[in-house]
């Protein structure tokens, strides 16, 4: 104790030294508890951080295995309309274009689709068929011809004969054969029309010379069965377009007027300007057609009288090409006809393609 501290202090340092160590103590003693708890409570907590942790995991696992289930599940639903669309797609053939399913199996977005593919099926199995069509009317066109070559030249040989009739047969077949080379011109002609291949030229045409040229090519033809041509067209007329198509427009529609006509009958030929487009008329006062008839005569292999030429290049075709090559010309064709009266096919082209 420091010398000179009073009494009083004196008894209270002593008091309070006693009371601190015994305080020490206990302080001690909580403060090991304090530990022993601590470390107790860091235990559980270890521990039940732990749980958590793995329940937390398993709960993400359970939620990861919902979501891919549930995603497997939309997806497989999402994409059934597709599967039952891509599985009628896959039963299309060339026995059958349809598509066989019904538009409820199907979702609101697959609907524009499958519209667009019933109509590119249904276009395409129309040119199937008229592909079909085509080798059927070709192989019967090739028939007649060739039938006819073998009976000529079957009979030519069948016993001698003299050097003439030798030539005579022969000189048959020559017709024949050039019939036939025509015929098979044509359906390549159309073959390439369809290919997309002879686009128009576009060159200064006269077409009064055209007009004129075509007249004397068909003169002789004309008068062999005593028919009057009449030319109908100014001095002066002239356009920008595809001579050759034109002509050969020209050409095939003079040729049905002549054959189709009867003798002693009239076939015109008439061409004018009207403002920006050429008319051309080709009229006779032939056999004519019924209406049924009239809608038909552009279609390829159309003939309202097969019987009337049996052999040659009268095979239907003619009508048929002059439609495609009015159609390259940017044109329009019609015709007006009457049973015993006569037929006019009217064309319109710009006079400037
Ligand atoms: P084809 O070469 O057999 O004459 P087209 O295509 O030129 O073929 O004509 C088709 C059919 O249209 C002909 O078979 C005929 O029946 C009819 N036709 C064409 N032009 C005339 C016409 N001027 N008068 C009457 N019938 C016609």
């Amino acid at each position: 104790m420091p010398a000179g501290t009073p009494q009083p202090l004196l008894s209270l340092y002593v008091q309070y030294a006693r009371r601190k160590s015994e305080l020490d103590a206990i302080l001690e003693g909580h403060r090991d508890k304090l530990d022993a708890d601590l470390a107790e409570l860091r235990a559980m907590t270890r521990n039940d951080s732990r749980q958590v942790l793995l329940l937390l995991l398993a709960l993400g696992a359970g939620v990861l295995a919902a979501l891919l289930v549930g995603s497997w599940w939309l997806v497989r639903r999402g994409l059934k309309p597709l599967k039952t669309l891509t599985t009628a797609v896959s039963r299309v053939s060339e026995k059958d274009f349809r598509l066989l399913l019904k538009r409820e199996d199907l979702t609101e977005e697959l609907v524009p689709i499958h519209e667009r593919l019933t109509d590119t099926l249904d276009a395409l199995r129309r040119a199937f068929d008229r592909e079909k069509q085509a080798v059927g009317d070709i192989s019967h066109e090739l028939r007649t011809p060739l039938a006819a070559l073998r009976t000529t030249l079957d009979v030519a040989l069948r016993k001698p004969r003299e050097a003439e009739q030798y030539r005579i047969t022969l000189s048959d077949c020559r017709d024949i054969a050039r019939q036939l080379s025509k015929l098979v011109d044509r359906i390549l002609m159309l073959a390439s029309l369809d290919a997309g291949q002879a686009s128009p030229s576009r060159l200064p045409v006269d077409l009064a010379d055209m007009a004129t040229e075509c007249l004397a090519v068909i003169r002789p033809l004309a008068e062999s069965q005593n028919l009057a041509l009449v030319g109908d067209f100014p001095k002066e007329l002239r356009a920008t377009t595809d001579p050759d198509k034109l002509r050969e427009v020209l050409m095939n529609l003079l040729h049905n007027a002549v054959e189709y006509n009867r003798p002693g009958g009239t076939v015109t030929l008439k061409l004018q300007r009207l403002g920006s487009e050429i008319r051309v008329d080709v009229t006779d006062t032939g056999i004519g057609m019924m209406p049924d008839v009239q809608e038909k005569i552009f279609e390829r292999f159309y003939r309202a009288d097969a019987s009337r030429h049996a052999v040659g290049v009268h095979a239907g075709l003619g009508l048929a090409i002059v439609r495609e090559y009015v159609n390259r010309l940017h044109g329009t064709i019609e015709v007006h006809s009457s049973p015993s009266e006569g037929s006019r096919f009217t064309v319109v082209v710009p006079a400037a393609i």
